[in-house]
């Protein structure tokens, strides 16, 4: 094993798209990739080598029956999307990440009729453009049982890819970048939460599997709702009313249809600017939970998410957690060969003194006229692996006040754009 040092650039792009507005959608995404190219143009050996779209990118996200999905699908090669992807992995020659419904003709249990299946997938195309993986979302949401989506049979999996020239050996003799082969997994949006929101929450399956695989790139497409979102959940009409209505008046101030904002683009690839780390805003008028400040992330989410990847969060009380739970409860989790909240057999923190770097790549704006607005923020983190500082191993915060993720920048909650950065992070291969 050696230690590489890796520096990638990566951009995620955050969209708007409509059910059943396919071409505009399109021809938008395309603007903005085309507004990122002529800016990178004066030197393209600045181009993304990895680039990501939403999870259901180009066709919108809200379909509510099998019927209204079915001119929308496709099998994997014959999708828009993958002609998409395939175009701009040849354009930056880059790796290509976008989400897309499928449609999977699968042999049925006796192996010989074959019956369409539906899946909602993510495609990687890499920088020759050609199909190099296709991962299928494992938890589903409330959305896609209404249009008789399928849960990935295989559930989270680990593929890798070769990034070309970006790796220095450490301690190595040769300054010379190499190329290196990273673990990559994609978690699609549900992904992240517990399994239909009834599995314990501390068994954070996704980052745990992230984990134990030594997972070194985790890449997630989502369309995750904002929390003035109205869902299934809300059951009353009373309830359903005050929401629509406080939605409405949002985007009365914002001067926005009800779709929410397309076409004016927020675009970040200046690496300084790091997302600064905050719980809540003080000023419960100001406060996170309001659909404002469009060009700003929503704190509220991104807490949320990085709670979700507690097993990477360097935390204070694993110590004497680890001890109770692996010693002294007479090894009650030794049998398993899985770590539980960070921590495995051998150790209290599994991942001290690695690195990972997460991409949450979420749509934005507003679908079911009015009813299903998206939380956007789309951010690059880095979990870095430290303990807290030499003099005190005093960490108790899970979430963006960890000091152990680096919060690398994101877009903000309600403005289609681009977020692109470079990275530097460890590796061992
Ligand atoms: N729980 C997520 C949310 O509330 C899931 C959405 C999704 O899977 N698209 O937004």
């Amino acid at each position: 094993m050696s230690k590489y040092l890796v520096d990638l650039r990566v951009a995620l792009f955050q969209l708007n798209p409509q059910v059943g507005q396919l071409e505009q959608n399109i021809e938008r995404t395309w603007n903005l990739v085309h507004r990122l190219k002529s800016i990178l143009d004066q030197d393209s050996s600045k181009y993304p080598q990895l680039v990501v779209f939403p999870e259901f990118a180009l066709t919108g996200y809200s379909f509510h029956s099998k019927e209204q999905i079915k001119p929308h699908v496709s099998i994997t090669r014959n999708s828009q999307s993958f002609k998409f992807a395939q175009s701009v992995s040849k354009l930056f020659r880059c790796y290509t990440v976008i989400g897309y419904p499928e449609e999977s003709m699968d042999a049925n249990k006796h192996g010989r009729q074959v019956e369409s299946v539906l899946y909602n997938s993510a495609l990687v195309t890499d920088p020759s453009g050609d199909l190099t993986f296709n991962y299928r979302k494992s938890f589903l949401y409330d959305t896609e049982y209404e249009w008789g989506c399928q849960e990935n049979p295989r559930s989270f999996q680990k593929f890798t890819m070769v990034f070309e020239k970006c790796a220095i050996e450490k301690n190595g003799t040769v300054a010379a970048a190499a190329d290196i082969e990273l673990d990559a997994s994609i978690g699609i949006c549900m992904d992240l939460n517990p399994y239909k929101f009834e599995a314990p929450f501390n068994d954070f399956e996704f980052s745990s599997f992230c984990l134990d695989n030594n997972v070194d790139l985790m890449i997630c497409p989502m369309a995750w709702l904002h929390s003035k979102s109205i869902t299934k959940h809300d059951h009353d009409l009373d309830t359903i009313n005050r929401k629509l209505e406080s939605i409405r008046r949002s985007l009365d101030t914002l001067q926005l249809p009800i779709h929410g904002s397309q076409g004016v683009f927020q675009i970040d690839i200046n690496k300084e600017l790091c997302t600064q780390r905050r719980i809540s805003r003080e000023d419960p008028l100001l406060s996170d939970s309001q659909y404002d400040q469009l060009e700003t992330p929503d704190m509220e989410n991104v807490n949320y998410w990085i709670l979700r990847f507690l097993p990477f969060l360097n935390l204070n009380i694993r110590k004497s957690l680890w001890y109770r739970q692996f010693i002294q409860l007479n090894e009650s989790l030794v049998g398993r060969e899985r770590s539980y909240m960070g921590m495995s057999k051998e150790k209290s923190w599994k991942f001290e003194g690695r690195n990972s770097v997460l991409l949450l790549c979420n749509r934005c704006g507003i679908e079911d006229d009015g009813k299903t607005i998206f939380a956007g923020s789309s951010g690059i983190y880095k979990f870095n692996g430290k303990t807290a500082r030499l003099d005190n191993d005093y960490e108790t915060n899970i979430d963006s006040l960890n000091e152990s993720v680096d919060l690398l920048g994101n877009l903000g909650k309600g403005l289609e754009g681009v977020i692109m950065r470079d990275i530097e992070f460890e590796v061992s291969k």
